[in-house]
């Protein structure tokens, strides 16, 4: 019997996914058919994003996994209907993007871009900036998408402390763990890069406490998730300078609305949670695999520990 794949995410995706799906799978000669309105009791897997619409998995009584598109997965990790294994999304075309949006964000601060670019005041200051390997960059999360950037970031010269739940060994990466690692972490961090994941234990991860930790004037760049900061006291320290500037992609409410601090303030850029995105051409076949492992009752990859939250 064909297993039968429910498609849930935004209708737009679909005529995307649908035929790089049946490619894949056909490839893999998995006998599964593709669709966006089977019966509940008929799916064995929900290829699944937040926006797509189921909510309750009560009724995917023959349910075999749920295979996120998203790599952050916080919006499902406690929904107590589901009793199936959860794969996150891990996608070589997502972890490049945000390998190049990070080295971008970072190339901005360390090299003082704006200072010319927004700055045309027919004042000649010949000052270079340092080079890479005097400046050291904080990652705060060494998963996929954190230890991608500080191999990149490691790769231009950066020094670079990575900070994670486990110990770590990534070359020319100093890694650190555990509450003490933290405190090292972000004394010395002059650029700091957020890649957790949104769980209890990394919520306001960056509150008045550890932002206080940084050299006066640290510049923060937030590609994880909105709550892994305390906004206001974010805010306090941009305005006693204690934060020299923040870029923010990932908000608690997005989208952003008009009237929060952070649209206007001087010392902050917001981009609208682009930083990086699940391809389609690539995240089908991380979806195919774990659909065909299913099929031959091997075990899935990129399962979510629902305990820990990722
Ligand atoms: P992973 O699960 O691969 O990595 C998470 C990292 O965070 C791991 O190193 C983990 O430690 C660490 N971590 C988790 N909890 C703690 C904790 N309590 N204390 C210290 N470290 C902790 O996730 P990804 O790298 O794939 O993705 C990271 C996040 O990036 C996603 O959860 C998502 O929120 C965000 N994202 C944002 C996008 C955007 O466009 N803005 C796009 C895609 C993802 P350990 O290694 O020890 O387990």
């Amino acid at each position: 019997m064909p297993a039968n794949v429910l498609f849930s995410a935004r209708s737009a995706l679909w005529p995307v996914y649908e035929p790089l799906l049946t490619q894949y799978l056909a490839d893999a000669k998995v006998d599964a058919r593709l669709s966006t309105e089977f019966e509940p009791d008929q799916v064995d897997y929900v290829v699944y994003a937040p926006n797509g619409g189921v909510h309750d998995f009560t009724p995917y009584t023959r349910l075999k996994a749920v295979l996120s598109l998203w790599a952050g997965i916080e919006k499902i990790a406690d929904n107590e209907t589901l009793t199936v294994p959860l794969a996150r999304m891990v996608d070589h075309g997502l972890t490049q993007g945000m390998t190049e949006w990070v080295v971008g964000h970072v190339l901005r601060y360390h090299l003082g871009i704006d200072r010319h670019i927004l700055v045309q005041d027919g004042v000649w200051e010949p000052e270079a900036p340092p080079l890479a390997k005097e400046r050291i960059v904080c990652i705060l999360g060494l998963g996929t998408l954190g230890e991608a950037a500080a191999r990149a970031l490691t790769a231009l010269n950066f020094q670079v402390t990575g900070w994670s739940r486990t110990a770590k060994d990534i070359p020319g990466v100093t890694c650190l763990h555990g509450s003490e690692g933290l405190r090292q972490a972000l004394s010395q961090a002059e650029i700091v890069v957020l890649l957790l994941p949104d769980t209890p234990a990394t919520e306001n991860a960056l509150n008045a406490e550890t932002l206080a930790l940084l050299p006066k004037g640290a510049r923060i760049i937030n590609p994880g998730r909105g709550p892994l900061i305390d906004d206001d006291a974010l805010l306090d320290a941009l305005n006693s300078g204690q934060v020299g500037h923040a870029t923010l992609d990932v908000f608690r409410v997005e989208p952003l609305p008009e009237d929060h601090p952070y649209w206007t303030h001087p010392n902050v850029t917001v981009t609208p949670h682009i930083a990086s995105e699940t391809r389609p051409v690539t995240a089908a076949q991380v979806i195919c695999e774990n659909i065909r492992r299913g099929e031959a009752g091997e075990p899935f990859v990129h399962l979510v520990d629902r305990t820990l939250g990722y």
